[in-house]
């Protein structure tokens, strides 16, 4: 059975709903993301209007934008990463409670772009890891959405203990993605 299952039956169990914890877990994480808006560059705007009244990202419960790392769950990484940066980025992340989530907007944060350069790091899932990729330069913020909704399904597949602990479990992987930005 899928953990986004219910089963509900009013004749038989009145008031009564039928379901697993993570089901209910996943459901309320999916529709109540706060998104920490890392606007690196032109992505930033694109990200601005997916905020306002045209695109209306609350209409999926994602408006309360926190730029407090402490009060956010969803990394939205919107802009050209360069290794002066990454460092901030990476401590912003780590910084964030789990469960957490990073969306990599545009071409920039995902593969570096047209910058390939000495300056660019080359994708922001070199120190961070990233749940979905826009493509895009700019993307539109439509496109967002369209990630925006791709990660709540992501979230719903998730089972929510094992989100809470299968990060903590890759020092090793953190490691190298510290040596990522120390070469830089
Ligand atoms: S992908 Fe394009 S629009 Fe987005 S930050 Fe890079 S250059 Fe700017």
């Amino acid at each position: 059975m899928q953990n986004t299952n219910l089963a509900y039956d009013s004749k038989v169990e009145g008031e009564i709903i039928v379901t697993q914890a993570d089901a209910v877990i996943n459901w309320i994480r999916k529709h109540s993301v706060w998104p920490m808006p890392m606007g690196l560059a032109c992505c930033a705007i694109e990200l601005m209007a997916a905020g306002g009244s045209r695109f209306d990202i609350s209409r999926f419960g994602m408006e309360v934008m926190r730029f407090s790392p402490r009060q956010a769950d969803c990394m939205i990484v919107a802009g050209t990463v360069t290794y002066k940066m990454a460092e901030v980025v990476r401590r912003i992340y780590e910084q964030m409670a789990e469960p957490k989530w990073v969306v990599a907007m545009g071409a920039c944060a995902s593969t570096g772009g047209m910058y390939r350069s000495y300056a660019t790091m080359q994708g922001v899932d070199r120190i961070i890891p990233v749940d979905v990729y826009v493509s895009g330069c700019p993307p539109r913020p439509e496109a967002l959405l369209d990630a925006m909704i791709k990660l709540q399904d992501k979230i719903g597949r998730e089972s929510s203990l094992k989100n809470l602990t299968a990060r903590k479990r890759q020092p090793a992987k953190q490691a190298a993605l510290a040596g990522a930005v120390n070469e830089s």
